[in-house]
């Protein structure tokens, strides 16, 4: 099957070329390959699986649906199991947006919530700029890769109306001090753009931001930096956008990213996590800026009944198991752990991350330099050892974890012991 795959499958394809896996069985944490192999799986079908793969509650609701006789496809009509999903994620949105709040289902991709966002905005106010940050990442259709940080990757060309604003990292902060004091200066300069009548930046539609990075190397933002960003969009009357595809659903220690900062967005852009392993993407928006005309964002498969009932389900087991404040109890743990290797593993340059978002920056140790060979040997190291794992970064050296929320001790004890072995074979190698 790897063969034919390989035969067959686009040169674009990339999770099949560093996991060469025939995934055949998967439960929880862990999957099992047609080789009989068993993974412990912390890439979570891209951080999507909050629960792990084929949670009971998720298989449940699934097969209500499918023994209820509903419809499976019903374009944007209403269902009573459409309504549970809205009614459920309502629920769980900041109180402020929740009480007057619209959605739009999108078409089923991150990048398509991504699309509608910024037509909403757009639409909204008038303007086309839009204020983006360093390392983003939204998507790759056009108008979300033009947001992101890599949007001249692969031959994209860059939107003109996006102005790129520096995100607050650090490491290799672009004002080389990195901490509070670089997310202070970050702010500033964002506050100078707009208020400074030659800066060349027309008044843009929107700032869009996510809360961590997750692509762009697991950089959580402060929340004081994160507020300052509410505060200069609410003053000039730009809509702000959290995307809150990769951070949503308790991933960071929050229900949501922004929850941490106290900080209510104008639009939150959803999906991953919000459809329970299926696809699902959607907005959703103060009602205020609901001024688009019907049809304004649209798209065939804005109805999979079995990815809300699937996110419904999902969403409700969050919230009932506290599993946020797990996340960020357990995501804290790991933390300490993983810098515990530090001294031990000179390549290990930083560890950093934000509840069950994580990640280990590799660096050769004498130069300082990004070692995006090293992040690719620690990955092999980790599947031979049954552990999946991903690269990020801006310079692919980030391996990045994303355990499902259900994670034990034990397991999360596994996690370690299998990387830190892996790391060490790596170097070694
Ligand atoms: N926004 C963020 C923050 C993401 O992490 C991703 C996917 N990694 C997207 C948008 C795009 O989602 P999709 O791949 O489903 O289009």
């Amino acid at each position: 099957m790897l063969r034919r795959q390989a035969q067959r499958e686009s040169a674009a394809r990339t999770y099949a070329r560093s996991l060469p896996i025939v995934p055949v069985r998967a439960r929880g944490l862990t999957i099992e390959g047609a080789d009989g192999r068993r993974y412990l799986d912390c890439l979570s079908g891209a951080g999507t699986l909050a629960l792990g793969h084929n949670h009971p509650v998720v298989l449940e609701a699934i097969r209500g649906v499918l023994d209820s006789g509903a419809p499976l496809h019903v374009l944007d009509l209403a269902t009573p199991v459409k309504d549970a999903f809205t009614t459920e994620l309502f629920a769980s949105l900041p109180a402020e947006l929740a009480a007057d709040a619209r959605i739009q289902f999108c078409g089923p991709a991150g990048t398509d919530a991504v699309e509608a966002a910024l037509t909403l905005v757009r639409t909204a106010t008038g303007r086309s700029g839009m204020l983006a940050f360093t390392g983003a990442y939204h998507g790759m259709t056009a108008g979300a890769l033009a947001v992101s940080g890599g949007a001249t990757d692969a031959g994209g060309t860059t939107d003109v109306r996006v102005t790129r604003l520096p995100y607050p990292q650090d490491r290799r902060c672009p004002f080389g001090v990195g901490g509070a004091e670089g997310a202070e200066l970050s702010a500033r300069w964002t506050r100078n753009l707009l208020d400074d009548p030659k800066s060349g930046v027309p008044a843009p539609a929107g700032m869009i931001l996510e809360p961590v990075q997750g692509e762009g190397g697991v950089h959580a933002a402060p929340d004081a930096w994160l507020r300052s960003m509410r505060e200069i969009t609410a003053e000039r009357g730009i809509p702000l956008i959290a995307d809150e595809v990769q951070t949503g659903v308790g991933r960071t220690g929050a229900f949501w990213g922004v929850d941490h900062a106290g900080v209510v967005p104008d639009v939150m852009v959803l999906s991953k996590a919000i459809g329970g392993s299926l696809p699902l993407a959607v907005i959703v928006y103060r009602a205020e800026l609901d001024q688009w005309a019907p049809g304004a964002h649209a798209g065939t498969f804005r109805g999979n009944q079995l990815a809300m009932a699937a996110g419904t389900a999902t969403l409700a087991y969050v919230r009932e198991n506290g599993l946020a404040e797990r996340a960020r109890t357990l995501g804290a743990h790991m933390l300490a752990a993983l810098r515990g290797l530090i001294p031990s593993h000179p390549c290990v340059a930083d560890v950093r991350g934000r509840g069950l978002m994580i990640g280990v920056e590799l660096a050769d140790p004498d130069t300082g330099e990004a070692s995006p060979d090293l992040a690719v040997a620690v990955r092999q190291a980790c599947l031979d050892r049954g552990l999946i794992v991903e690269l990020g970064g801006r310079h692919a050296s980030v391996v990045r974890l994303l355990p499902p929320l259900t994670l034990t001790d034990e397991q999360a004890s596994a996690v370690l012991d299998r990387l830190a072995d892996a790391l060490s074979a790596a170097t070694r190698r």
